[in-house]
């Protein structure tokens, strides 16, 4: 079995020793994480599905209601810290939206996705230039069909939930925990969960992972940092020691290979395909990622 460990909403305000206390006893073995970064976080951005709207958690307090965007590559020892983590093969980076704003790609705007995209994926670029940067994974895991097209005709592979699938008459059997193979080239992920949550027992949190661990032969296991401090504290309690347990059973088990998205190959072919995308059908896949022609001329790398 496999397990990828995605860790969502590494930003500007990201210090490497958050993402150490967590991930250091797998980094210690020699084994991979992914990161989901944000480009340029914006600092004003509600949760509108939460009683009361409050300003987003993975902004740090000090921030919360800035009409300012926050570029990722400004935190230069996170970017140092992380490059030397890719060089030794420990990370690899996702792009995770470009602001972050609120659910920015469930939009049907296609010039809007393409420029996030575009502008998205050069910051990332040259923030982690020794960093894999293949897989997409949506603010607040929301996107529309129409970013989904252009995603993948950006080239990137795609984690997210089924719930963005469900609309979607070729995906929408698909379930979670899923790894495929799709006909236009890419990869597509499924995970519909936060396992470790701070709206939960710990001892829940750690009794539900357990239970998946047990059941997924593909268990992507998606983390936010930043709940293990909520809110923002330097100390951390009990959520961390559930999570300290888990990894210790994820590290006792033999069969299981921590691998992350851009490695994990010999994926089933999921035959189904988006409407738009018939013209990538047996188009072969590049290793550069180079986004369309059309693309290009906006300034993609
Ligand atoms: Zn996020």
């Amino acid at each position: 079995m496999k397990a990828i460990i995605r860790d969502d909403d590494t930003s500007f305000f990201t210090s490497p020793t958050a993402l150490e206390r967590l991930y250091q006893p797998l980094w210690d073995r020699g084994l991979p994480l992914c990161l989901a970064a944000i480009p340029s976080q914006c600092a004003n951005v509600h949760v509108d599905y939460r009683p009361g709207r409050p300003i987003d958690p993975s902004i740090p307090p000090p921030y919360r209601g800035l009409d300012e965007e926050y570029p990722i590559v400004d935190n230069q020892e996170l970017c140092a810290f992380l490059n030397e983590k890719a060089r030794q093969g420990l990370v690899e980076i996702c792009l995770h939206g470009f602001s972050h704003t609120y659910m920015e790609f469930l939009s049907d705007d296609t010039r809007l996705i393409e420029r996030k995209l575009t502008q998205g994926k050069q910051i990332l670029q040259a923030a982690f230039p020794d960093a894999p940067l293949t897989t997409f994974v949506a603010p607040y895991d929301r996107i529309s069909q129409t970013a989904m097209e252009i995603v993948f005709d950006f080239g990137f592979d795609l984690c997210t939930k089924t719930e963005n699938l469900t609309s979607l008459p070729a995906w929408s059997h698909i379930g979670p925990y899923q790894g495929y193979q799709l006909r236009n080239g890419r990869k597509l992920f499924t995970s519909d969960e936060y396992l470790f949550t701070h709206r939960e027992d710990p001892d829940v949190c750690l009794q539900n992972a357990r239970r998946r661990l047990e059941s997924e032969s593909l268990l992507i296991v998606n983390n936010h940092y930043w709940i293990f401090y909520f809110d923002w504290s330097d100390s951390v309690g009990a959520l961390h020691e559930s999570w300290r347990v888990f990894v210790d059973d994820l590290l006792a088990r033999p069969d299981l290979q921590i691998t992350t998205f851009a490695r994990c190959d010999d994926l089933p072919l999921e035959p189904g395909d988006l409407a738009h995308s018939a013209q990538h059908v047996d188009e072969p896949r590049t290793g550069s990622h180079a986004p369309p022609a059309a693309a290009q001329t906006g300034g993609g790398a």
